[in-house]
């Protein structure tokens, strides 16, 4: 049986559309499905929005970051703050990575607005074949064709392609069917995120903050209006009532312990969401693949799980293009495993795991030494860019090209 697609793309998260658009702008045929449709695809909760300088560089690449800088905040610094001391730890310049990137900074753009903008992008590429309000439901495979089990309004129907891609997020159907474990843990506890509108600048925080604290560390980022918001993440017990600490007065509580200021927040939105740090233990089986939330999750702490996410998207495309027109044999694609696999496990959840270890210490000692040393770290150019290599995914993406 001849393929109608070269690739299916299941998912239009950030992952699946900048596949989408990587592989169409090589001549690949790509049908993109996504359970959303147009009334509710730009309403999800909140997530991911800081873009870093090697996510921008590959945005720039399907043109993509044109339409993004706009929509974002440039933020070159970002700083580490001592809570119970009200005082800044260390600030880290982006600028020391002046010859490394063309983009010595991160992009405080939120998640649904790169969905909007690719979504636009995709619906104007003819070879992307977009397929809103339709649900993924299986697949099988067989010879060199799967076959995708799609259901919309329409009702029942298949697509078949060279190649599928799991794009879906974390509950991937594909990676469940194919019985891949998905190793790790999850957090016990869960963070909560509060959207509050508020000028945070005025008492010297940076666009983007992440807040030491052995009670209660936070994350402070600051999004492009209209309205201008802040996002605030707290932790919370595991015996805490959902109900009980997402009530405006709770809420109001807790930001004005963080910073009492005497008058009520605005307080735009707020949401739970549970934090785990799991890694799929293979990213591919025959011709369906695993990319981005559907391969790896770990805690936003650190801003790499849409980051490496979208490293994936890439580092896969430029493999499906070669194979497809046959510059290259499928064994690219366990090579493209082995380099994103090591990726999500020796940085972006190494990395993401310490981020958190650091924001809660409760060991004075250790905290104290902790501080020294970033103190150090951010006073030393040398050692500040290679601090921002690592947390900027830099190095993560030099590392994966020199795997074999
Ligand atoms: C609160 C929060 C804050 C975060 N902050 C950051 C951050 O600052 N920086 C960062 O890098 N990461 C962050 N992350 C993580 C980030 O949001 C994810 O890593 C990123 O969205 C993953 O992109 P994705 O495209 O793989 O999956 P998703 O964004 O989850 O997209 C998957 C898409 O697939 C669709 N889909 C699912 N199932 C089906 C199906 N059966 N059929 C058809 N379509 C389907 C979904 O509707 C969705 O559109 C955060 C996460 C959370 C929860």
């Amino acid at each position: 049986m001849a393929a109608s697609f070269d690739v299916i793309v299941i998912g239009a998260g950030p992952v699946g559309l900048c596949l989408a658009l990587a592989l169409a702008r090589e001549g690949i045929t790509v049908a993109l499905v996504e359970e959303l449709d147009a009334g509710n695809l730009l309403d999800q909760v909140p997530r991911a929005g800081t873009n870093h300088p090697s996510t921008l560089e590959l945005y720039d690449r399907i043109g993509l970051y044109r339409r993004l800088e706009p929509r974002g905040i440039i933020a070159p610094v970002f700083h580490y703050w001592d809570r119970r001391e009200g005082a800044l730890i260390a600030a880290f310049d982006h600028a020391l990575l002046g010859a490394d990137t063309r983009f010595p900074f991160v992009l405080q753009c939120e998640r649904i607005k790169i969905v909007e903008e690719a979504m636009a992008m995709a619906k104007a590429e003819p070879a992307i074949d977009v397929r809103l309000g339709c649900a993924f439901t299986g697949f099988a495979q067989g010879g060199d064709v799967v076959t995708a089990h799609i259901a919309d309004r329409a009702g029942a129907s298949t697509l078949t392609g060279r190649y599928l891609v799991s794009a879906e997020g974390a509950r991937s159907i594909v990676r469940k069917d194919l019985d891949i474990a998905f190793e790790g843990f999850t957090y016990p506890d869960r963070t909560l995120n509060i959207e509050v509108a508020y000028d945070f600048t005025r008492h010297g925080y940076a666009h983007r903050n992440y807040i030491v604290d052995p009670e209660e560390w936070s994350n402070l980022f600051h999004w492009k209006g209209p309205p201008e918001r802040w996002r605030v993440h707290f932790p919370t017990r595991t015996d805490d009532d959902p109900e009980a600490i997402t009530r405006p007065e709770a809420l109001q509580a807790r930001l004005q312990r963080f910073l009492p200021t005497g008058r009520d927040f605005d307080i735009v939105g707020c949401n739970l969401y549970a934090v785990h740090q799991r890694v799929a233990a293979r990213f591919r089986a025959g011709r369906a693949i695993l990319a981005g939330d559907a391969a790896h999750v770990n805690s936003p702490i650190g801003a790499m799980g849409l980051n490496s996410g979208v490293h994936d998207a890439f580092n896969l495309a430029d493999k499906l293009v070669r194979i497809l027109r046959g510059d290259a044999s499928e064994a690219e694609l366990d090579r493209y495993e082995r380099q994103r696999r090591h990726v999500a496990l020796q940085h972006t959840q190494a990395q993401t795991i310490r981020n958190r270890r650091l924001l809660e210490e409760r060991d004075p000692a250790v905290r104290r030494r902790h501080h020294d040393e970033l103190r150090r770290t951010a006073a030393d150019p040398a050692l500040a860019r290679a601090f921002l290599l690592k947390s900027s995914l830099i190095e993560s993406l030099r590392e994966a090209a020199a795997i074999a």
